[in-house]
């Protein structure tokens, strides 16, 4: 398998990662421990995995713990389940709170060698100074000031608390990241690890560069969007004296009518607009698989968009669509019908059971248990479709005769017919899907979802509020073959002719299928 692996990375990524020696690869995928995995992250899990194995190499997942006032110890938790359910085996899993000694030595060291200052400049006068290439009033303190103003800062002394620290890089070059960042801030809220030790922690800019070459990381994989940034990850490395990473960029994925951000995924949990993170609604990756996508075709997806560096908001149907040649071969088949017309066949057919396969081309999918009878139920929209005479086909059984059509206005209350086994199902116009009655045939709950948004891209300043769908659950009721009740949630079967479901729950009695969308249907609900 994993020589096969191999063969399709080479069939589906024409760029290699630069520089890279087999067996000493190693990559890492550093998630923000505030809030659950979304596809993005999935993204990025799948790609480091992806490169580590493909180097036989080796793959970190790093917690990037650096703001207290975001993170939570139970996301921790749930990235590390979704890690685990996506199939990837991290070889190391850190934080970045595991380097905050050593991240505190290398910015004193750089205090000492005059590249880096501490300033107190209010938050909205640094932006427009930083905006307008103005040096700030702070940058020539002297090193002792530095020092002093920096151990006030790790107190969080009322003084310290005013100031953060900033690296001398650059007053106003033309790229405005190199435009003296900030690399210490204070924040007195305890941290999920360190507890109070600290009060003030790394920025992004300054702990990932030092962590990653402190981890021996010989790759870092960052979205496009931090192409900018990439000047200033060199210009840290050199300031600290640190060993070169390589950076390898890829682009974010983004879907239409998708937000793709924690802290707004947050606002959807927060005020009661979905029923958690794994909400089927929701692009995490619980939510995803709760809908019905399988790991396989997440992975698939995922590696086949890999090297695009495009940056474009993806249709759902294109996920969906990998999906359904996932579940097509191995879902198994049962039948439902939507508002039950009687099929009532003069035959003399005993109530009784006959084996039937669970999927027409692949038997290990198994068998399953079909009730035949002579009182049949057929849905009323293919009972609309029959003419009196006619010689029909119903599925797994053979040929039928109608008889007698009897209509309530436009409805049809009743079909009556007769068995024509003989009749070769090749030569009919309507194959059906039938059950036969039993004392009991379930009634079960099927639901499709629409976008919780109604834009596809929202753009910087948009309020979600504005908006948001009205309506986005969508309930029916069919009746069904008696064996789904003995299926367990989270499993995923083809209602032959109407779709793919996947098992949701089975509260109050009553079981409940989501829609999983097969990217084709393009209907008035999305996916
Ligand atoms: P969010 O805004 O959702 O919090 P983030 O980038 O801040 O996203 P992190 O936890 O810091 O979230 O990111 C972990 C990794 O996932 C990073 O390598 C980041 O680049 C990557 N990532 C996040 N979103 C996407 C996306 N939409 N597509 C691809 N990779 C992504
Ligand atoms: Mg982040
Ligand atoms: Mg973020």
């Amino acid at each position: 398998a994993a020589s096969s692996k191999k063969k399709e990375s080479q069939a589906s990524f024409d760029i290699d990662l630069v520089g890279a020696e087999k067996g000493k690869v190693v990559t890492r995928f550093p998630p923000e421990p505030s809030g659950f995995m979304h596809i993005g992250h999935a993204k990025a899990a799948i790609l480091n995995e992806y490169f580590a194995r493909m180097y036989d190499g080796k793959l970190i997942v790093r917690f990037d713990d650096t703001n207290p006032s975001k993170e939570k110890e139970e996301y921790t938790e749930a990235i590390l389940e979704d890690v685990k359910t996506l199939g990837i085996k991290p070889d190391r899993i850190t934080y970045s709170s595991d380097y905050f000694d050593k991240m505190y030595e290398l910015a004193i060291q750089m205090i000492k060698e005059g590249k880096a200052y501490c300033d107190d400049t209010p938050v909205e006068k640094m932006r427009e100074e930083r905006g307008e290439g103005i040096a700030s009033a702070r940058r020539d303190r002297s090193v002792e000031e530095n020092l002093k103003m920096f151990e006030e800062m790790k107190q969080g002394t009322e003084e310290g608390l005013k100031n953060c620290l900033r690296a001398k890089i650059s007053v106003d070059d033309n790229n405005k990241t190199l435009r003296d960042p900030v690399i210490y801030r204070c924040n007195l809220t305890p941290h999920a690890r360190t507890g109070t030790t600290w009060k003030m922690y790394p920025t992004y800019d300054f702990c990932v560069p030092i962590v990653d070459s402190l981890e021996g990381i010989t790759h870092a994989l960052r979205t496009i969007e931090y192409r900018d940034r990439n000047a200033q990850y060199e210009w840290m490395l050199n300031a600290l004296h640190l060993r070169h990473v390589n950076i390898w960029d890829f682009s974010r994925v983004n879907f239409v009518r998708t937000l793709l951000s924690k802290r707004k995924l947050q606002w959807f949990v927060d005020t009661g607009r979905v029923s958690g993170w794994d909400d089927p609604r929701f692009p995490t990756v619980r939510g995803v698989l709760k809908r019905g996508m399988s790991v396989e075709g997440l992975r698939q997806f995922i590696i086949s968009q890999g090297p695009s560096r495009n940056i474009i908001n993806l249709d759902w149907s294109l996920i969906w669509n990998v999906n359904k040649k996932v579940i097509d071969p191995i879902a198994p088949r049962y039948t439902a019908i939507s508002d039950p017309t009687p099929f009532n066949l003069s035959d003399d057919i005993e109530l009784h059971q006959e084996t039937r396969a669970l999927h027409k081309k692949n038997p290990d999918v198994g068998n399953k248990q079909v009730w035949f009878g002579k009182n049949l139920i057929i849905s009323q929209d293919d009972a609309l479709t029959l003419k009196e005479g006619e010689e029909l086909t119903l599925m797994d059984w053979g040929n039928v005769i109608v008889d007698k059509i009897v209509k309530d206005g436009d409805r049809i209350t009743e079909l009556q017919g007769h068995l024509h086994l003989e009749g070769d199902f090749k030569k009919t116009e309507h194959k059906v899907t039938w059950l036969a009655q039993t004392e009991k045939l379930p009634v079960v709950e099927l639901v499709n979802f629409d976008h919780l948004i109604v834009k596809d891209k929202l753009e910087e300043g948009d309020n979600v509020e504005d908006f948001l769908t009205e309506q986005t659950i969508f309930t029916s009721e069919v009746t069904a073959d008696p064996n789904v009740l003995n299926l367990d949630v989270g499993t995923v079967i083809q209602f032959e002719r109407v779709g793919y479901f996947s098992v949701a729950n089975k509260d109050n009695g009553v079981l409940t299928l989501y829609h999983v969308p097969d990217g084709k249907v393009v209907s008035r609900y999305g996916a």
